[in-house]
């Protein structure tokens, strides 16, 4: 399996201009190679094999932690419990919660319509497909759903809270691109 460096390079960060060969192909190995190498953070280094190695052995504890992240924000910030007589259905609510980040990180909010390219092909007849630019991200009622909760409460009180602990899971991305642009750098 070769890594699509493509979706390193839509970030901008390196430059290949004059490299003989073009675009280098990395396999998932040498991803998987690149990401152990140095200290990233284990959140990152995990959403970096997924992501960019397609490795989906390391979802399990890649959830724990992300999890553990946003119910440490939680306890932090003073937030009540969704549900504090069930424990275990507002642990639940944490895990989706932090899948949604997860996969918010990993498929970039893609419009599964036009798979990102903006124009929807459905019909023989071509047109701009009615998302932004080639992203649709998940309505407040899909995510709601998607964490098991009322809709009316996500827009008022886990909203925000999902928006502020995204940053994070943003910064861990930051941290595999640079990661992995300076290796590829070094390596070129
Ligand atoms: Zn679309």
């Amino acid at each position: 399996m070769t890594v699509n460096v493509m979706a390193l390079l839509a970030h901008g960060s390196i430059n290949y201009e004059g490299v003989p060969g073009g675009t280098p192909q990395l396999t998932a190995e040498d991803v998987a190679g690149a990401l152990g190498m140095g200290s990233l953070p284990r959140e990152a280094y995990l959403l970096g094999l997924l992501k960019y190695a397609g490795d989906k052995t390391v979802l399990h504890e890649l959830d724990t932690l992300v999890q553990k992240y946003v119910i440490g924000v939680g306890v932090k910030e003073k937030w009540r419990e969704p549900w504090p007589n069930d424990k275990k259905r507002s642990l639940v609510f944490f895990k989706q919660f932090a899948r949604l980040m997860i996969n918010e990180i990993v498929f970039e909010n893609l419009c599964d319509v036009c798979k990102g390219t903006g124009i929807d092909k459905r019909s023989n007849k071509f047109r701009k497909c009615n998302c932004n630019d080639g992203k649709r991200p998940l309505t407040k009622m899909k995510q709601a759903e998607f964490c098991g909760i009322f809709e009316k409460c996500w827009r008022v009180r886990w909203h925000t809270r999902y928006e502020e602990c995204l940053k994070q899971a943003h910064k861990w991305h930051a941290q595999i691109i640079f990661h992995l642009s300076e290796y590829l750098e070094k390596n070129k």
